[in-house]
């Protein structure tokens, strides 16, 4: 059986296990979906999702716990969302702990203060997704290996490299489950 993590450092994490359990079910795959917290405990999963938060704490405890490096060698696919973007890139122009996963340079809280939260339609593989931004980042610079998946002007705010993916907005707090069925496939590819 396929173990899902969802990340239980910081963040709305009850709301991704939700949304990963409903997208399973759409899909008739059977998996385990698991808060995980510690190295022992992500080492179990064959994917892992990055909630939002705040990616400062995030990214510090994971590192601390010995998380990072784990994600580094085992090459599991990995989620992040909003703080979990950010964890997921390469820098923020900050002294923050980053994964560093997926080529991006990030800029956090990039919306700007008047739109601190807001909803507007994305526009990402090929369909309109509604995306819920609360102080959200975007990526301004993305490397040759990964794929801009959508953008709100000019900002790019889902990216892919490989086997991750990271979006500014959150899936997880609407009903539409598209972008946690197209995870949980990329975990089924990597465990094929
Ligand atoms: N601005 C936050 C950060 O940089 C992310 C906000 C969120 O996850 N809703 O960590």
């Amino acid at each position: 059986m396929i173990n899902l993590g969802i990340l239980n450092l910081q963040g709305d994490v009850s709301e991704h296990l939700e949304a990963t359990n409903n997208a399973l079910n759409e899909l008739q795959i059977q998996a385990k979906v698991i808060k995980v917290r510690t190295v022992s405990e992500v080492s179990k999963c064959q994917g892992l999702i990055i909630s939002g938060g705040e990616s400062t704490v995030i990214g510090k405890l994971m590192e601390e716990d010995g998380i990072t490096h784990e994600l580094k060698e085992s090459k599991i696919p990995v989620m992040g969302t909003c703080a979990g973007m950010v964890v997921l890139g390469k820098e923020t122009g900050y002294q923050q702990p980053v994964l560093g996963l997926i080529d991006m340079k990030v800029k956090r809280n990039g919306f700007g203060r008047q739109k601190l939260s807001f909803e507007k339609e994305v526009k990402i593989f090929d369909q309109n997704f509604p995306g819920i931004f609360i102080r959200a980042p975007y990526a301004y610079e993305v490397g040759s290996q990964a794929q801009i998946l959508a953008r709100i002007n000019d900002k790019i705010v889902a990216v892919a490299q490989g086997r991750h993916i990271a979006t500014a907005f959150h899936p997880e707090l609407t009903e539409d489950t598209m972008i946690h069925k197209y995870f949980i496939k990329e975990v089924l590819k990597c465990v094929e």
